[in-house]
């Protein structure tokens, strides 16, 4: 191991349901190196989920549960990083409500995607505090374990220039408590879903980690490819071909440079093509597949390996809480927040 002091890292991930290869190359790919080198926090947040969910909360739990049999197949390893449930760990909650009081207003409302989102999902009402408050809550969720670096992709990175600007004002006001984090720009290749557009749950085109080979198969055999290529003897362009966004995530460079040598001179069929790429899919998942059936069957082992997590991620979160209570004179004779007393 590394004389140096590693470097605390956090990352989380909504509980939206099983996870699909956009979040897999996006995030958890990712995340499974940065446990080898990192101090690495990484938490399910309910709560957030919450804050566009909240009619029908009941699905979170088997969301979260099933974010959880993801992380710990693909190889999130509870021996070396912290596994947790962000809403087990209530001094998220408090954070989140004393930076609420030092975090004005227009800060918020200029993060374009609340903008977005909102214009985005029609189907309910989001001018709500929760989720104009969405990036300071993730903000508490950093800060509280004084995270310095943040892996994210290029679509929350306004949120995290927003966390470096409540560290500063929040380190100014009562003195240095929280490093401001680092955002580490995950390069995410765009994936395409099965129907071409970009991959995601809500438009029902996802692979997930968890499909068999079968279906693997099935999901990408019938895939529209590069329009050029109406017959076999048509040239066609990789770049421009749906399914060699896959290719560029999981075939290696060599296999993908003949690859689209063969596309470009007509030299290869569209199915050769899909076919190197469904059998890439099979074999990396291969052992994902096996751990996730031994999980699936051990409900009890999975939520006892994210409890254990959460004490620790508590214990941090206390610490961090004692301090920040301290320096914001929130201490009392004898309350619950004396220090020692957490
Ligand atoms: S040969 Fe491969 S890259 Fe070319 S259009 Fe067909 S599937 Fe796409």
């Amino acid at each position: 191991m590394s004389q140096h002091r590693q470097k605390t890292v956090l990352s989380g991930m909504r509980p939206t349901g099983p996870l699909h290869l956009g979040n897999y190359v996006g995030a958890l790919r990712g995340w499974v190196k940065l446990q080898e080198t990192h101090r690495c926090f990484f938490t399910i947040v309910p709560w957030h989920a919450l804050s566009s969910e909240y009619e029908n909360p009941k699905v979170i739990k088997e969301y979260t549960f099933e974010v959880a049999l993801d992380w710990l197949s693909a190889g999130l390893d509870p021996e070396k990083s912290v596994l947790f449930i962000q809403s087990e760990v209530k001094e998220h909650a408090e954070l989140h409500l004393l930076l609420s009081m030092i975090t004005p207003l227009p800060w918020l409302e200029r993060v374009p995607t609340f903008k977005e989102q909102q214009q985005e999902i029609q189907d309910r009402e989001l001018n709500t505090y929760g989720f104009l408050g969405y990036p300071l809550l993730q903000t508490a969720d950093i800060i509280i374990y004084k995270a310095e670096v943040v892996p994210v992709g290029e679509d929350q990175a306004f949120h995290i220039e927003l966390a470096r600007e409540i560290v500063r004002r929040f380190n100014r006001f009562y003195g240095e408590v929280f490093p401001e984090p680092q955002m580490l720009l995950t390069e995410v290749p765009k994936l395409a879903g099965t129907d071409g557009r970009k991959m995601s749950k809500s438009y029902g085109n996802a692979i997930y980690l968890k499909d068999s080979p079968e279906t693997i198969r099935k999901k990408i055999s019938p895939m529209v490819t590069d329009t050029r290529r109406k017959r076999r003897s048509d040239p066609g362009e990789p770049d421009d071909c749906p399914v060699f966004t896959l290719h560029k995530a999981f075939v290696p460079e060599e296999k993908r440079a003949e690859l689209a040598a063969g596309c470009r001179s007509a030299s290869i069929g569209c199915l050769e093509c899909k076919k190197v790429v469904i059998e890439a899919l099979i074999q990396e998942f291969a052992t994902f597949r096996e751990k996730r059936a031994y999980y699936e069957k051990h409900p009890k082992l999975v939520w006892e390996i994210f409890e254990e997590g959460n004490k620790k991620a508590r214990e941090v979160a206390e610490k961090t809480m004692a301090e920040v209570r301290e320096v914001m004179g929130l201490v009392f004779p004898g309350g619950q927040s004396t220090p020692g007393k957490v």
